[in-house]
């Protein structure tokens, strides 16, 4: 029971497109599936006494067999598509012609079309060309045509025989199976469709995580966080919510780097970057503003945001940063500014920015507000 409720949920999942089917699977299941629509009219022709198509549909029911079972491992997904196409087409009307037009065999050939623009969009090795499939369709429909107007001129050699069959049944058999084979072959559509969508979102998320990142130090980059400043205006501006802006600047950078070297200069930024994500709200957002400016963007009024710079600046001073090779000493200086109604995100910035250049002023390593 466990089995098969287990097998139900791949299945759902197949179909969702959350779970891959392969190509191996699911073009022998394919062939394995046009093999059993042959056994059952072999069993049929058989019991008729049609020799000719009883002997050819069991060779096709081989056919299919071997196809089913070479094909598919070696990727030749478009070489079965050759096959069954003319084999079916050939067969629809060879049964037509020599039993008759009422026993619906021509219906077949109508579930050739959504395969022909399945492996368009869905075989590499179709060249995902659209006219290919409009050319399989067009000589489909084509045999389709000419097979009813031979119809007309030729007597079908297998009427006359001992067997009554019921023509309306018989139809009605072929045309089911042709449904379910254009409801199989659009279901492989649909999941292939589905399972492309599922591909591109979760590669979108990957490349919107990745582009709104800073590649050193893992913090947000500029452009995100003009996305978030620009909202937090907005909900300011709509709900009064009060929120603040932080900007650090690495005091004496520049002598980090003449010292020693820029390689040890990314290790302190990166140091840094810890250290400020270690130590803000859980909702703040953080983003390198620029060479080793640190913006800090923190949802709360002034007082908030200056004891959270007040913080990090004392662990940032006391702390020595350890890099590849030498313990470094740094500090940090500190402007922060509050949002007031009126302002724009560029007058916000400035004045924190003031307040940073005042504390370089005052001495450095300070959080001026
Ligand atoms: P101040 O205390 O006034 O801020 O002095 P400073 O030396 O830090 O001066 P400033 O802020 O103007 O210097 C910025 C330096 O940061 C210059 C640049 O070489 C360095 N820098 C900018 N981006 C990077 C980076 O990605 N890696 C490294 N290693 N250094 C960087
Ligand atoms: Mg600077
Ligand atoms: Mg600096």
């Amino acid at each position: 029971m466990n089995v098969l409720i287990q097998q139900f949920r791949n299945l759902m999942d197949i179909l969702y497109g959350k779970k891959e089917l392969s190509d191996v699977s699911k073009y022998s299941f394919i062939c394995y599936s046009i093999a059993c629509v042959h056994i059952a009219i072999t069993i049929r022709f058989f019991s008729l006494n049609y020799t000719f198509l009883y002997i050819y549909n069991f060779l096709s029911v081989v056919f299919y067999l071997v196809i089913g079972t070479i094909l598919p491992k070696k990727g030749r997904f478009y070489a079965i598509y050759l096959c069954s196409f003319c084999e079916i087409l050939f067969h629809s009307s060879l049964a037509t012609l020599l039993a008759g037009w009422g026993w619906g065999y021509m219906i077949y050939t109508l579930s050739l079309i959504p395969v022909a623009f399945y492996l368009a969009y869905s075989l590499p090795q179709f060249g995902r060309s659209m006219a290919k499939p409009f050319v399989f369709t067009f000589i489909a429909m084509c045999v389709f045509i000419l097979t009813r107007i031979m119809c007309d001129y030729i007597q079908p050699i297998y009427t006359n025989r001992k067997y009554d069959v019921n023509l309306t049944w018989a139809y009605n058999l072929n045309g089911s199976v042709s449904f379910l084979m254009l409801i199989f072959f659009s279901v492989l559509f649909t999941i292939e469709i589905r399972r492309n969508e599922i591909r591109l979102e979760s590669q979108n998320s990957i490349l919107e995580a990745v582009s709104s990142k800073d590649p050193l130090t893992g913090l947000l980059n500029r452009r995100s966080m003009d996305k978030h400043l620009t909202s937090a205006i907005d909900l300011a501006r709509s709900k009064g919510k009060h929120f603040s802006v932080i900007i650090g600047d690495i005091d004496d950078f520049k002598k980090v780097n003449d010292t020693y070297g820029h390689n040890i200069g990314d290790d302190v930024l990166v140091n840094v970057a810890n250290i400020i994500t270690s130590h803000i709200p859980e909702d703040a957002n953080v983003c390198r503003w620029g060479g080793e400016e640190i913006l800090i963007l923190i949802h709360s009024p002034a007082q908030t945001a200056i004891s959270i710079a007040e913080k990090i600046r004392e662990e940032i001073s006391k702390s020595t940063l350890q890099t590849e090779e030498v313990p470094i000493h740094i500090t940090m200086t500190f402007g922060v500014a509050e949002y007031i109604p009126g302002f724009g995100i560029t007058k916000l910035i400035s004045i924190a920015d003031d307040n940073l250049y005042k504390g370089k002023k005052d001495g450095k390593n300070r959080v001026v507000a």
